[in-house]
């Protein structure tokens, strides 16, 4: 089976991303730290030549930062991880088939399609982009530091922060890793589309978790292989967009299961077998054939690497000030998914990225006016209060 980009949600709703492998040598010098003393606000000595900005991430926000920087001439240098959060470089649009509402493709293309696109439209326009993940930042310094998994310490003026987020896992007894009872690649997936296609799945009756657009799309696309798809939701009422919602129940194989959840996942020892159906109003349950679970249940922002360093919200996404992408550290600009949890969509985190940059620039003309051996100042954190808070996801 395929990769498939996971956060597990505990039972404390504490979360870990997967799929990070180890790598080697980093491509660059790395640099000494720098010693801090008492100043809050120290310059760094960076060994390599520090750029005007850096882009953490590579979907559609991040390369439609790098497209106007790079026509703006500040030359971007762009980290677009490798498998970082479990996710390919081109962000999750990597993972879906048919994407149908991108404008310029009334035909639509596969997700892998568009996102080779962005990045050869990135590199056209001058971007340098390096396959590597970004382990760490210091907004404590100025000029920017940031640290990657292999090892490699860049600096920059600015940052676009551009991670997007990843599928979320639900903590349910048989869905785990490790354990006599443990089916999660041997049944359970967080992706039908990196997954679904198995022969394990062929004329077997399979389950998606979720009632969303990706719940709507992954029961669209296993019913192309398995026999019966029953889409698992825990409320009575579908969160999905009304044309996600109309193909998949008119779709002979999928059915609803309204207001339930999966209380247990069953099967042989080796794959996954049964699933137990609970029946959230009233308590019952009931087992039912299963050889494929797929959860869709929403995404966790990848924000762990900043360290706390810029403030997020409860659910850990980046607060922006209204109206805009700058975060609560000046010169450090967040856009996409990694920011918005409520419109999540290609052409939305593509906007967000245009305004990064664009606002990139004015924030680096403010730096050009200052004294070239003073530090750039650093504004105080800001209060949650003076940020953007932004809705609560809701259907659309
Ligand atoms: P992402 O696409 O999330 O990409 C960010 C990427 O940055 C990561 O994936 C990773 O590769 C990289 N990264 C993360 N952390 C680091 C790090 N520390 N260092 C370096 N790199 C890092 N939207 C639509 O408009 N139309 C659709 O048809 C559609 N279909 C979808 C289907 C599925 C299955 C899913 C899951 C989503 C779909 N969406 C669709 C939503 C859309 O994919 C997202 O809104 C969009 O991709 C968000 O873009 P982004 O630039 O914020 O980041
Ligand atoms: P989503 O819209 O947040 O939906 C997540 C679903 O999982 C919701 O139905 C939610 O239930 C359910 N859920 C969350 N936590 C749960 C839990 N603990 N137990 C049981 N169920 C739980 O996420 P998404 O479907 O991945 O979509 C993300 C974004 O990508 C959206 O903006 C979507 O429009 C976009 N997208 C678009 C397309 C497309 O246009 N073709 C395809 C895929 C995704 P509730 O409804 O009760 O909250």
């Amino acid at each position: 089976m395929a990769v498939s980009a996971v956060v597990n949600v505990a039972a404390d709703g504490a979360t870990t991303n997967g799929g990070e492998a180890p790598l080697p040598a980093p491509s660059l010098e790395d640099a000494p730290a720098v010693e801090l003393e008492g100043s809050a606000l120290p310059p760094s000595t960076p060994p390599t030549p520090v750029r005007d900005v850096i882009i953490i991430g590579s979907g559609p926000a991040a390369h439609t930062a790098a497209i106007y920087a790079a026509r703006a001439e500040r030359q971007p240098l762009m980290f677009e991880g490798m498998l970082a959060a479990g996710v390919a470089a081109g962000g999750q649009l990597t993972t879906t088939t048919e994407v149908e509402n991108f404008p310029g493709f009334p035909g639509g293309l596969s997700g892998p399609d568009l996102t080779d696109r962005f990045r050869a439209h990135s590199i056209a326009a001058g971007t340098e982009i390096i396959t590597e993940t970004v382990s760490a930042v210091d907004l404590a310094v100025r000029p920017f530091k940031v640290s990657t998994e292999w090892g490699g310490t860049y600096f920059a003026h600015s940052l676009i922060i551009a991670t997007g987020a990843t599928a979320r896992r639900l903590d349910i007894p048989g869905t785990g890793e490790t354990g006599p009872e443990a089916y999660w690649q041997q049944g359970v997936s967080a992706c039908a589309v990196c997954d679904g296609a198995a022969p394990t799945f062929r004329d077997k009756p399979l389950a998606v978790i979720g009632g969303g657009d990706t719940a709507m799309e992954e029961a669209l696309f296993l019913a192309k292989y398995g026999s019966s798809v029953t889409v698992v939701h825990r409320r009575d009422e579908l969160r999905a967009s009304k044309v996600m919602q109309r193909r998949a129940l008119a779709h002979p194989k999928i059915r609803v299961a309204y207001s339930a959840g999966v209380a247990a996942a069953k099967g042989d020892g080796s794959l996954l077998k049964t699933i137990v159906l609970k029946d959230l109003k009233s308590g019952a349950t009931t087992e039912q054939p299963c050889n494929g679970l797929f959860f869709a249940v929403g995404h966790v922002p990848n924000t762990t690497f900043l360290g706390g360093q810029v403030t997020l919200d409860a659910d850990g996404y980046i607060l922006t000030k209204p109206g805009t992408t700058r975060t609560s550290v000046d010169g450090v600009f967040a856009a996409g998914d990694v920011q918005d949890k409520q419109w999540r969509q290609a052409v939305t985190a593509a906007g967000s990225g245009c305004m990064a940059a664009m606002e990139l620039e004015h924030f680096m003309a403010t730096l050009g006016e200052q004294p070239e051996e003073e530090p750039v100042q650093e504004l105080p954190v800001q209060s949650e209060a003076t940020l953007h808070t932004l809705a609560p996801a809701h259907g659309h």
